[in-house]
């Protein structure tokens, strides 16, 4: 059997890509990874990141 390498997702910037992390559900690609690692609270761009990352295990809260 051939073994292909198959591409994901990434759940920042919606593109597919091969390597990249898992953060619980959520695949970040490395680029992403890079980005987030280098972004500053402060900036707006943190927000967004921020955002994405809250789409992940989102628990279901029951009021
Ligand atoms: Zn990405």
């Amino acid at each position: 059997m051939k073994t292909v390498e198959q591409s994901k997702t990434c759940g920042i910037c919606d593109q597919a890509k091969y390597r990249g992390i898992h953060l619980y559900n959520l695949f970040i690609c490395c680029e992403c990874e890079q980005k987030m690692i280098h972004t500053e609270p402060k900036q707006e761009q943190y927000q967004y990141y921020l955002n994405k990352l809250k789409n992940i295990n989102q628990p279901k809260l029951y009021s």
